[in-house]
Formats: structure tokens, sequence, C-alpha cells
């Protein structure tokens, strides 16, 4: 399969799975717009993209590259000057549908700069805006029907000699977005931007991207996700990266395991596992971490992990490979914890 380089990173042909996310302020406030780009790197987001609905936000785009690190992607609609004043500002991707654009000399005027600056084009099929003609041939926005009009949109490119291309082919449900991208793998050789479009709220978003996205990446299928949540899109990162972590697909990063608690738990362990969790999210280190609630079952039921915490009564005790290494006061666990794996 081919590979595609947007900034630093390579996506496809077998290159590690990167996680992308969208931010949610306003382009052209560039000093907001950096704030939470760099909030999203520090959670691991390999992948930005910013919307550009207007010359202003476009313009920013320098600005904003040469105060982060992480490749930046530009979102177009419709007007293709904005593709190209993006391209000369130094973004690292676009995503557009060429179809959607206008005339074959405006498009070709983008495959060209962007072909001549080396940047990729995301082709990014939605189930919800096909083309009228196709959804006619169809009967409705089917797989079969959002594979023809990403193949309308490549073949476009084609005609100008660009092939630097990542597609996705984003449905809002479960069901259709598993088959489409399983469909599209035997027929196109791209790179595949995975995601649920629209997929809801925390809970109702990470239920969805999490069995879309994991089926399809347990079967090999998909080259870069992005979880979509109506949410702080920091979020977005940390469910993508737990369900990298869950296929072993994510290198570098803390697996955490805590207990349910149970009549047996007291400590207020819910609240600790949460810290403990956020905590985690900023850390690169390859480790198991538990947060059990007991000293009972505790460090017997996390054995296999590097280090943890199991409740006792007003106090926990700090255990490493299931051994028994610290007693500790209940409210000084979470500092303790975190010494501990600082010091790993
Ligand atoms: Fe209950 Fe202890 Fe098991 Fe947690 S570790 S579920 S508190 S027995």
């Amino acid at each position: 399969m081919k590979k595609v380089q947007i900034g630093n990173v390579v996506i496809g042909g077998g290159e590690n799975i990167a996680v992308q996310s969208m931010t949610n302020v306003k382009t052209k406030d560039v000093e907001k717009c950096v704030d939470q780009i760099k909030s999203l790197e520090d959670v691991g987001c390999d992948i930005i993209r910013v919307a550009i609905p207007d010359m202003e936000s476009a313009k920013a785009i320098s600005k904003i590259k040469s105060k982060i690190s992480i490749p930046l992607v530009a979102d177009i609609h419709f007007d293709y000057r904005l593709a190209l004043e993006c391209i000369e500002n130094g973004v690292d991707k676009i995503r557009l549908n060429p179809g959607n654009i206008g005339s074959e000399d405006r498009i070709k005027e983008v495959a060209k700069k962007a072909d001549l600056y080396n940047i990729p084009i995301r082709i990014g099929v939605n189930g919800g805006s096909l083309e009228k003609d196709i959804l006619q041939k169809h009967g409705g926005p089917t797989s079969e029907a959002m594979i023809e009009s990403a193949k309308r949109h490549i073949d476009i490119l084609n005609k100008f000699d660009f092939d630097n291309i990542v597609v996705s082919l984003k449905a809002s449900d479960v069901i259709n977005t598993i088959k489409v991208y399983t469909l599209v793998k035997e027929k196109l050789d791209y790179p595949l931007h995975l995601g649920v479009t629209e997929a809801g709220t925390y809970l109702s978003g990470t239920v969805k991207s999490s069995i879309a996205i994991g089926t399809l990446l347990k079967n090999k299928i998909g080259d870069t996700i992005r979880v979509s949540l109506t949410d702080d899109p920091v979020n977005e990162v940390i469910v993508a990266r737990e369900i990298l972590k869950s296929l072993n697909l994510l290198k570098n990063a803390p697996v955490m395991v805590s207990c349910p608690t149970c009549a047996r738990c007291n400590i207020n362990l819910i609240e600790l596992a949460k810290k403990v969790e956020s905590y985690l999210a900023g850390v690169k280190k390859n480790i198991k971490v538990a947060v059990m609630g007991c000293a009972v079952n505790g460090p017997g039921e996390a054995r296999e992990a590097d280090i943890g915490v199991a409740g006792g009564n007003g106090y926990g005790l700090i255990f490493k490979k299931g051994e028994i290494f610290k007693k500790v006061k209940e409210n000084e666990l979470f500092d303790e914890l975190k010494k501990e794996i600082e010091k790993m």
C-alpha cells in the first residue's frame, strides 16, 4: 500500500497508526488555536486539523505552524483560493473534495500547487453529503455510493497527475462505517483515515468509535484515526489512544487497569483512578499501572502490572510487580504513585 508523508509523520504501508483530532476554536485566533493544539500534543495527538472558513484563517496557518510541532492539516470546503493560500503558508496536508471546488482549472491549480509543495490531499467522503446523481443511482448513501464518490474525486486529481492521496469514507453509524471501509480496502490502495462522523457526545461517541475503529484496525484496515466527539478535542485524542492501546498498537504509552470496586473497598478509588488516568495521559512510558480497591485482592489481581496501588482503611499500599513496596496514607497515594512512576 502507498505511504503518505504528512509533515514529519508517515501513514500507510504498515507505519504506526497516527492519532488525529481537530481544533474547535477559531483558527484565525492564533493564540487560542496554538494553545489548544499544544494541549492536544501533550496528550499524544499526532496530526491536527483546523477548519479554514475564510481567508483570515488561511493566512493564520504560517503563524500557527511556527508555534507547534505536529503536522497541520487545513480543512477546506468549496473555495480553492483558501487551499492555495494554506499551501503557500506551509500547511502539511489539505482536506478537500475536488468535485466540490468548481471548474477543472481551479482543481488543476490546487493539484499543481500541492504537488509543488509535496503535500497530500485527503478526500473526505461523507455519507450525509453525497452527490445527487450518485445517491439516485444507488438509491441512498450506500457503501457502494460512497466508494463511487471517492473514486470520482480521486479520478479528478489523477487527471492532473496528482496521486498523493488519503481517503476517508465516513458514515454516522457503526455498521455502515465497518462495511464501507472493509469494501474500500479491497478496491483502493490509498492510506485510509478512519472515523465515525457525527458520532455524538463523549459516551455514545466513544462507544461507536471504539467499536467501528477497533473492529477495522483489528482487521488491519486503517492508517490514521480520528474519534469525533461533541466534547473537548483532548478527549478525542485520549479515547483514540485508548483504542490503539487496547489493540496493542501504541508504543510508549502506559496502560491502566483498575478494579470496579466492591464492599471490600474503603478508599475513594473512583476519584483516585480518574486522577491517575488523567496523569497517565501525558506519560510516555511503556508501563502497566493498576489502581485497585483493596489490599486483599489488589496486588494479586493486578500481578502483571509494573506498579500500582491497593486501598486499605484510610491508607493504601503501593505495589510493584505484585509485591507490596510501601504503605501510604490515602491522601498521599496519588502523589506517591506519581513519584514512583516518574522514577521508572
Ligand atoms: Fe473488590 Fe478488592 Fe477486587 Fe476491588 S480489588 S473489586 S475492592 S475485591
